[in-house]
């Protein structure tokens, strides 16, 4: 059927950081429809599952919240309010909070699903206004050590390479992450270079055997949280074998001498050993990097997701860095971002430690421009609290008021008991949000609803530095609004001037021209640039033309004091909490193929609950048997936090000593017991403050009925 041009548009997956394009048709009953963009240069006009269901998670608006809530105090129940109502009794609280207690005493805890514009506008208010760097997001519980990482070792939070650089590449090293189940399309565009090119390599580094294992040339199932060790001892055969590239480590990059003693430290039956990976495959690893003329380097929350998650990732960047297989066609590290636009939100500073524009808060002559820009407080020199610290002053009490936008703690963070007291025992919670499922609902003072993917307008930055341009489309139900006008009603409402914007042009507008002379310059890059093209990558200067900067560093020139590369002579050290006689295995989370995050969009699609409908713990037959489990049985998982009670899937594909169990699951019917954060440890990266998700010590049983 012809379609007139004004029921089509075009938009970007609101799911994970791939990004890709989206063709939207609108019906006349209102409901949209989709199919995956073929002009798009991301996915080509492919989508994954979770991607050609989008629309029905749009169409069906039976969650949504529909207008502002309110509650006067904590015995009273919720009633609805009009906006006003709403926005003039938190500004009043908020008002009360700052005046007594100081600008610290509330914070704002968002999201890498909010767009840029969002992002923006919350960032603005909490350190230009208010005073405060109390912005966090959980994007802290995703990228942050990768971000940490980049920085270290190339100056700048930038990931230099583009997808197109997946067809030139000949070898491609995965480590940490699952991308066949958690970034499908990006997954297929490599499973295509390789099917095309049968000598490009792959090498999978997991402690488990996933899908992405079934497309590799070579699986190393290293024990886990044993990555540096594997990374040191690949990068020793690299030396050993003179498989460097001299003319950049010894011009462009610094600290290869420190590096090169350090792996020599150890022999490589003695990395073997710990990773429990041959030493022949470690040679066989080195051997396909060496022979590479493209060697790209992908992970996620695998390698971000530990107490040691930063040398974790800079440990992997060096093998890029030896080999000198960064900027230039088909070579370097590619984070693969878990969040639609955790990138988006980073630009404009919307971490605790963050000025717009990837300025340091640290930094005097930073604060100073953005105060000068912003024309509003002095912006503080302490960072705010990240993620888990939010809980934490929660739980002290040296915070009082937190408002949520866009994310669902309850699920999500670790030992997330705690964070659940912490809402207990706050003074005021404000929760902004689309659906009425998010178990932070029932700890809300104040309920914002607000408007989803595809009914309001604006921009998204995924995984390779694209900023992608996303319409509105329908209506949001009820009262709901964009987020950016709930937090500019806010402002305004505070009394704050600066956050009169029209629409979500305007906000934009102000945050490209913040970025003018910084490494992110999109001070070139219009509105009416970005729609017309559909998405560009940054940086974008004036003048500078269309598509942007695909490839970063093709000068070898880093944004680094030295103007160089950093290789980092990475301690290689553990501190996850070890098994003992009490908590004997080591407990691994992660997502699943048809799910995403905390399930309160994917979860209501009958088709992709069908995938895998509850939630279960792999388990090795071998350790299975010595405990008297079964296929099916449904087991306890205890750690020194909490427990969880899920289902036991009995596989080889998992090491013995070692159990995984999916993030997705929060609270089923006011049950927790399937939620695996009951038991997950919140010790973080030093540095990142990244939780570790990814390795604690826990006990499993078979459950008996009481
Ligand atoms: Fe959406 Fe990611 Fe799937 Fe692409 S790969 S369709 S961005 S979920």
């Amino acid at each position: 059927m012809k379609r007139s041009q004004q029921n089509t548009f075009t938009s970007t997956c609101c799911y994970c950081g791939v990004g890709c394009g989206v063709v939207i048709n609108k019906e006349k009953n209102g409901s949209i429809t989709l199919e995956g963009d073929k002009d798009y240069p991301v996915n080509k006009g492919m989508l994954c599952s979770k991607g050609l269901n989008l629309h029905y998670t749009a169409n069906d608006k039976s969650d949504r919240l529909l207008y502002p809530q309110m509650r006067y105090n904590k015995s009273m129940p919720l009633q609805r309010v009009s906006w006003d109502d709403a926005l003039e009794r938190t500004a009043a609280i908020f008002k009360t909070f700052i005046d007594k207690y100081g600008p610290d005493s509330v914070a704002f805890y968002a999201s890498g699903q909010c767009l840029t514009e969002e992002y923006y506008v919350v960032n603005k208010l909490i350190k230009g206004f208010i005073g405060s760097n109390n912005i966090d997001t959980n994007s802290r519980l995703c990228m942050s050590s990768a971000v940490a990482a980049y920085k270290i070792a190339l100056g700048e939070d930038s990931v230099p390479v583009c997808y197109d650089d997946i067809e030139l590449a000949d070898c491609f090293y995965v480590t940490g992450a699952n991308p066949a189940w958690c970034h499908p399309i990006l997954w297929r565009r490599v499973e295509a270079h390789k099917a095309a090119n049968p000598d490009v390599k792959i090498i999978v580094v997991d402690p488990r055997v996933t899908d992405t294992c079934s497309s590799a040339d070579l699986h190393l199932q290293l024990n886990p949280g044993t990555d540096i060790t594997l990374n040191h001892a690949i990068g020793r055969v690299l030396i050993e074998n003179g498989d460097i590239d001299i003319d950049f480590v010894t011009n462009h990059a610094d600290g290869f001498e420190q590096y090169s003693k350090l792996v020599f430290e150890r022999t490589l039956a003695e990395s073997s050993a710990i990773c429990g990976v041959s030493e022949s495959d470690i040679r066989l690893a080195a051997q396909y990097i060496a022979e590479a003329k493209g060697f790209i380097t992908m992970w996620t929350m695998g390698l971000n997701q530990s107490s040691v998650g930063v040398n974790k990732n800079l440990s992997l960047i060096n093998l890029s860095l030896i080999t000198g297989h960064i900027g230039k066609p088909g070579s370097g590290p590619l984070s693969l971002t878990g969040q639609p636009n955790a990138m988006g939100g980073r630009e404009v500073g919307g971490l605790a430690n963050l000025l717009p524009a990837h300025r340091n808060l640290a930094n005097p002559v930073h604060r100073a421009e953005v105060e000068k820009f912003w024309g509003g407080k002095e912006i503080a020199a302490k960072p705010g609290l990240t993620a888990t610290e939010m809980f934490e002053a929660l739980n002290d009490g040296s915070l009082k008021a937190i408002w949520i936008m866009c994310t669902n703690p309850l699920t999500s963070l670790p030992n997330v008991r705690l964070a659940e007291e912490a809402l207990k025992k706050a003074k005021f919670v404000v929760v902004q949000e689309i659906s009425n499922k998010p178990e932070t609902l029932a700890y809300a003072d104040v309920i914002l609803p607000a408007a989803a993917w595809a009914e309001k307008e604006g921009t998204m930055t995924n995984s390779e530095r694209r900023i992608s341009y996303l319409n509105k489309i329908l209506d949001p139900p009820g009262e709901a609004m964009p987020d950016s006008e709930i937090i500019c009603r806010f402002a305004r409402k505070m009394g704050y001037k600066g956050f009169d914007f029209k629409n979500a042009a305007e906000i934009y507008a102000e945050h490209a021209k913040l970025t003018a002379k910084t490494n992110i310059d999109i001070s070139g890059l219009s509105y009416d640039i970005i729609k017309q093209q559909r998405s560009v990558q940054w940086p974008y200067k004036k003048r500078q033309a269309a598509p942007g900067t695909s490839r970063l560093f093709t000068d070898k020139q880093f944004y680094t004091a030295t103007g160089n590369a950093q290789i980092s002579a990475v301690p290689d050290k553990h501190s996850s909490e070890m098994p003992d006689d009490d908590y004997p295995f080591i407990l691994t989370t992660g997502r699943i193929r048809d799910q995403w995050h905390t399930m309160s969009k994917t979860g209501k699609v009958n088709k992709l609950n069908q995938h895998i409908k509850e939630s279960f713990v792999e388990i090795n037959p071998a350790d299975a048997a010595v405990l008297g489990i079964s296929e099916g049985d449904v087991t306890i998982i205890t750690s020194r936090r909490g427990e969880a009670r899920v289902k036991a899937r009995l596989t080889e594909q998992i090491k013995q000593g070692v159990i995984f169990v999916p993030m997705h699951w929060g609270k089923i019917l006011n049950n927790d017991l399937h939620r695996i954060n009951n038991v997950t440890n919140d010790a973080v990266d030093p540095i990142s403050k990244e939780p570790d998700f990814k390795y604690c010590a826990v006990k499993v049983e078979k459950y008996k009925k009481p």
